[in-house]
């Protein structure tokens, strides 16, 4: 492609809401073979909110909310903000708490009078040492089957209770991995979250490749190996992702998207719709197959 083509190319892309980091970026573009896509805030719209939250062992679901929500009050993750908004809703007050950690890709904790208290995905609570009862798991197993996000709230040794957080799929998700599986691209998903509930979104998108519970420190080497063979993009959005956006042939991120994430993307989809995607590609094609 010649320089001017590039660059006629790259404006184009622009008027049409795509923010493309260089000369070389749209040729990466028609070399690809596959897409993959981070799920919460990319193939959803990263939104969640809570559909259900109960207890255990006696303790009252409110009081339940009221800490998920404390321990909460320390982060900005997109599950913690819907409980905090839940709690809010419902009228309840924060507790008086300190020591506000977060792990990445697992969960938050903080002390909350005087007692610890984890609030994270199952394998976080289980590495702390708390147990999950087998009569627990099957009301829990048809909440992540429905494509529910279930995190787990354990004080000092035992859990206590869970909540379950519902997200929606972007309204163009679907079309946009149609359209990439019709141009012959594969189209992978890549998450943190449930297995199953990775399951549940891909069934709905027609996605047959799903890596879930992938932390936040292996996204990255996850995307180097399915390199091996093929040129993929990454779309992320989150701070998790821009190791993995870096990493990739060609990173994509949405408007929107946490800052390092637009900035180590290669295309901003400056319009927040995903289907650009499509026209990153489609624009692709035409400045390279015009010069040919
Ligand atoms: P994703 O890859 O879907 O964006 P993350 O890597 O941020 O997800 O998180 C993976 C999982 O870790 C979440 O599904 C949740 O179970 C748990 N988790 C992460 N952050 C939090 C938090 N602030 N509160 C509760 N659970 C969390
Ligand atoms: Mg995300």
């Amino acid at each position: 492609a010649t320089p001017t083509a590039i660059l006629v190319g790259t404006s184009i892309g622009s008027e049409r809401g795509l923010l493309i980091k260089g000369g070389d970026v749209l040729e990466k573009v028609h070399q690809l073979d596959g897409v993959i896509f981070d799920k919460t805030g990319t193939l959803t719209v990263g939104h969640p909110s809570v559909t259900d939250y109960f207890t255990f062992d006696g303790m009252s679901s409110q009081s339940l909310l009221q800490l998920a929500a404390t321990v909460e009050s320390g982060a900005n993750h997109p599950l913690g903000l819907a409980i905090l908004e839940k709690a809010q809703q419902e009228g309840l007050s924060l507790l008086q708490a300190e020591d506000f950690q977060t792990e990445a890709g697992s969960g938050v904790q903080a002390i909350v009078e005087g007692k610890i208290v984890w609030l994270g995905n199952e394998g976080w609570l289980q590495e702390k040492g708390l147990i999950i009862e087998e009569d627990e798991k099957n009301k829990i197993n048809e909440l992540t089957q429905a494509g529910k996000t279930v995190v787990y709230l354990g004080v000092e040794g035992s859990i206590k209770g869970v909540l379950a957080l519902k997200d929606n799929l972007r309204p163009d998700a679907k079309q946009t991995v149609s359209e990439l599986q019709k141009r012959g691209l594969e189209v992978i998903l890549l998450t943190g979250d449930h297995p199953q509930v990775a399951q549940t979104i891909a069934t709905q998108l027609n996605i047959s490749q799903v890596f879930a519970e992938i932390r936040p420190g292996e996204k990255a080497a996850m995307v180097e190996a399915l390199q091996k063979n093929k040129k993929v993009a990454m779309v992320g959005d989150g701070i998790n992702d821009a190791p993995a956006l870096a990493q990739a042939n060609l990173g994509i991120s949405l408007q929107g998207s946490t800052q390092v994430a637009m900035e180590t993307a290669d295309i901003v989809l400056m319009s927040d719709r995903l289907f650009d995607v499509i026209t990153a590609m489609d624009l692709s094609l035409g400045t390279f197959r015009k010069i040919r």
